[in-house]
Formats: structure tokens, C-alpha cells, sequence
């Protein structure tokens, strides 16, 4: 089996390893010299809507998939009639604006923060009445790890706000003053055979997602969480590894955003679940049967961001990732995982290696 992945950073190279494990090869496709997954494949070093390199893998490939959400939706479609391509090009496409995304919740019941399309800065201000302050205003396309992101707290901000973003499709969306975040990610396969793992709580720093612990200890939300991501998975006829991020406020669930591949908080999932995201998300699209998804622990990850320092290498605990980038300030540089007996260990080493580390 060759699987073809668009994109080769670091979720491409965990998929990498995972597909080793399963005796499948990988070539990828990105057009970054030596980016991190040129370690466990063939990197054919072209842009990712190269019409070539694209019908190269076609023929050469079983399947494709990727690993990075600004894939142009084109480029899949240049291929998808001669190669299968999952996840679905529309679920991709859906993904890559903020105001389809918002439209999918809401046809699929799924709770979401108030939000307001913004084209002009009358739209701004008009959002900022309906809304209420503070207000997020985000870029509807390619915007990650909060970049394109402005959060406006008074008159003056719409302003700075139209200053910094105008010009381009917008939304604002309410501010959330949420207890904190979770994530869930399933998988599905072509079959519809879904699997969800055990709720994941995750923590940002400026936008960034820093820590993420699994199992979450509250059955309602885990359920809930469960529920809407099956309904997502099933509505888009989905295959391979969705993630679906939310705002937890009391019992309610808020969904902020969704990503079609597999996703930075379930990472955990190498060390501390039976099945990895990264193996499921290729027997997903391999067509091989889907792994279990519970637990193994009390699991932790603690992002490593802008440097890898000497005090992350010699921790007493944790497996240390290290993707082989170069460093850069905020730059996703590798991470760690803990596994734990109990809750309460897990949050403790988790603390403890998040402050070693920065
Ligand atoms: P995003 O790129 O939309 O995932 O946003 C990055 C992070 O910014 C989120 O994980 C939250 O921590 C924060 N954030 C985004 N939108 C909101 C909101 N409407 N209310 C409160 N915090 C938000």
C-alpha cells in the first residue's frame, strides 16, 4: 500500500511513522526543503496545486490524503477521479472558511458562539451592536493558532480592528467566557464504521495550543462531545480523522472550529491510546479496520513551542517528540506526552514539565 499525503511538517511525519507500522509507504507532497516527514518517505518537492507532481502521485499512489488545511480544495480535484482522496474535498473546503463551518454547525444542531459576517466596516459596526463587546473578529480563510485574529473590547477597537484586518472576508463571533476548551476527534471509515476518542481538555496560550489532557472526568460533556462529532463524521460522509474543537461553558458545549485531519491535541493518543490518531486516520483511508480508541492512562501533552530546550530533554518523565524543525519564535517545535495512573498525577507532571519547558 503507498499513500500519497499533501504535506510533510510534523503531522506528516507522525503519520509517517504510524504508516511504517502498518508496512504502508509514504510520498508526500510539499514545497519545503527537508521539512520534517523527509525522514519516513519520498518528498516530491513541488507547491501544493503543482498539476504534475499531483498526477504523479495520482498514478504512483493508492490513495491520498494530507496532513495541512490549506490544501487549494483545485488541486484535490484535479485527482479525484483517478486516485480515492480522503477526507472528502468538501470537508476540506467547508473547513477552509469560518463562515461555511458556522453554517455546517447550525445545519447539523450543533451549538455554536453568536457570530456575524463582516464585509464592510458598516458590517463591523453592526456586528459590534448585535454582538456585544468583547467581540473575536477573525479572517474567514487562513487563519490558525489565533493569527488573523483580533479581539475588539471597545469603540476604539473596531477601528484598530478594521485597520488590522479590513479588506478581506471577516467574521466576528461573541466572546466566549468559557470554563475552558476540549477537543474530541473520530474517525470514520469508508464502510461508516466511527470511533470517537475520550474527550481531550486543552489549554492555549496566545492562540497556541500549549497543554492537552485526556480522558476528561464528566460523562455529560464526553457524551455530547461524542454526539456531534458522529453527526459531523456521518453528515459529510466523512473518511479518516476529524477533530472538532469546543468551548466548555457549565454543561454546554460552544464548537469554535473543526479540522479535517488529524490534529495537534491528539497527539496523547501515541503513547496513551490503544490506537493511535495517526494510525487510525491511515486504516481509515487504507480501508483496513479501525483500532480501538480507549485510553491506556491518564494522559498529557505539553507542546514545545519556539525552542527546544536542554532542560525538555533530560525531564525524568515523558517521551519527548522532537519533529526536527528549526526553531523560531512560536513555531510547534515538537512535544511531550506523560502517561499517568491517576488524573491527579497526570496534571501534576503536566504542570510540572509545562514550566520546565518554557
Ligand atoms: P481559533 O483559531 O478560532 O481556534 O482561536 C484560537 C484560540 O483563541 C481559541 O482556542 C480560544 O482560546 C481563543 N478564542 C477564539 N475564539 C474565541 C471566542 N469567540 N471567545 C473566546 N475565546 C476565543
Amino acid at each position: 500500500m503507498r499513500i500519497g499525503i499533501i504535506g510533510a511538517g510534523q503531522l506528516g511525519q507522525m503519520l509517517g511513522f504510524a504508516a511504517r507500522d502498518l508496512d504502508a509507504e509514504c510520498c508526500f507532497l510539499d514545497p519545503s526543503i527537508d521539512p520534517p516527514a523527509a525522514v519516513c518517505g519520498e518528498v516530491i518537492q513541488r507547491p501544493f496545486d503543482d498539476a504534475d507532481a499531483l498526477s504523479r502521485m495520482a498514478d504512483s499512489c493508492d490513495v491520498i490524503t494530507y496532513e495541512f488545511e490549506n490544501v487549494p480544495v483545485a488541486a484535490l480535484q484535479q485527482i479525484v477521479d483517478r486516485v480515492p482522496v480522503y477526507p472528502p474535498p468538501e470537508a476540506l473546503r467547508l473547513a477552509q472558511d469560518r463562515l461555511d463551518e458556522k453554517r455546517l454547525f447550525e445545519t447539523l444542531d450543533i451549538p455554536l458562539p453568536p457570530y456575524h459576517a463582516i464585509d464592510s466596516r458598516d458590517d463591523m459596526e453592526a456586528a459590534a451592536a448585535r454582538l456585544g463587546l468583547p467581540m473575536v473578529v477573525k479572517t474567514r480563510r487562513l487563519g490558525y493558532d489565533g493569527k488573523g485574529q483580533f479581539v475588539v473590547r471597545n469603540n476604539d477597537g473596531v477601528t484598530a480592528a478594521w485597520a488590522a484586518l479590513g479588506g478581506q472576508a471577516l467574521i466576528a463571533e461573541q466572546w466566549v467566557p468559557f470554563d475552558f476548551e476540549v477537543s474530541t476527534i473520530g474517525v470514520r471509515d469508508a464502510a461508516g464504521n466511527m470511533r470517537v476518542y475520550p474527550l481531550t481538555r486543552n489549554v492555549h496560550k496566545d492562540g497556541i495550543l500549549r497543554t492537552s489532557c485526556s480522558p476528561v472526568d464528566n460523562e455529560a460533556l464526553s457524551r455530547k462531545a461524542s454526539d456531534y462529532a458522529h453527526r459531523m463524521l456521518e453528515h459529510l460522509d466523512y473518511v479518516g480523522v476529524l477533530a472538532l474543537e469546543l468551548f466548555v461553558s457549565g454543561e454546554n458545549l460552544l464548537a469554535n472550529e473543526f479540522a479535517p485531519r488529524v490534529h495537534n491535541s491528539g497527539h496523547w493518543t501515541i503513547e496513551g491510546a490503544a490506537t493511535s490518531q495517526f494510525e487510525n486516520h491511515l486504516r481509515a483511508v487504507a480501508g483496513l479496520p479501525l483500532g480501538e480508541t480507549s485510553n491506556r492512562g491518564h494522559a498529557g501533552m505539553i507542546n514545545l513551542i519556539g525552542e527546544i530546550t536542554d532542560a525538555a530533554r533530560k525531564l525524568e518523565h515523558g517521551e519527548l517528540h522532537d519533529y526536527g524543525k528549526e526553531p523560531r519564535p512560536g513555531r510547534k517545535l515538537g512535544h511531550i506526552t506523560v502517561v499517568a495512573d491517576t488524573a491527579a498525577r497526570r496534571d501534576e507532571l503536566v504542570e510540572k514539565i509545562d514550566k520546565t519547558v518554557t
